[in-house]
């Protein structure tokens, strides 16, 4: 079994946490959809799914805001900084999103999907080989 453990920090630095566990490389999606790209003011935002008792805040809780968005889904960021950490749904709170550009570490993996590609920007072109989704598979 490969265990691994992921670092990653908001921009500014207050906010700090681990994801541990039985993982190994975490497997991460580009979600298109136009809420992603708001929130995260680009093209698409890479996602990965951790279980929320493999993740743990190590500095700045008290730096995290939860913005409740659109059918429950909470996006929780940093408010000094602004940079979004993770999401999850209020109806599957056990499964956190999260946003891998905060990881410190290295993620050995490549993009395995791309989802919401149907609602994707339209200067948003898409290189790789990675199976597409018009929405969820
Ligand atoms: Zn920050
Ligand atoms: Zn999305």
């Amino acid at each position: 079994m490969h265990s691994q453990l992921h670092q990653g920090s908001c921009l500014c630095e207050s906010v700090r946490y681990e994801v541990t566990g039985h993982l190994g490389p975490l497997v991460y999606c580009h979600c298109h959809c136009k809420r992603c790209r708001k929130a995260n003011g680009s093209a698409f935002i890479a996602v990965a799914p951790v279980p929320k008792t493999h993740f743990k805040i190590t500095h700045g809780e008290t730096c995290l805001n939860t913005y409740r968005s659109e059918a429950g889904v909470c996006r929780t960021f940093c408010n000094r900084c602004g940079s979004p950490i993770m999401a999850y749904r209020e109806s599957d709170p056990d499964t956190l999103r999260l946003r891998v550009g905060t990881l410190d570490t290295p993620l050995p993996t490549h993009v395995s999907a791309h989802i919401f590609v149907a609602s994707k920007a339209e200067w948003d072109d898409i290189h790789d080989t990675a199976p597409q989704y018009a929405e969820r598979p």
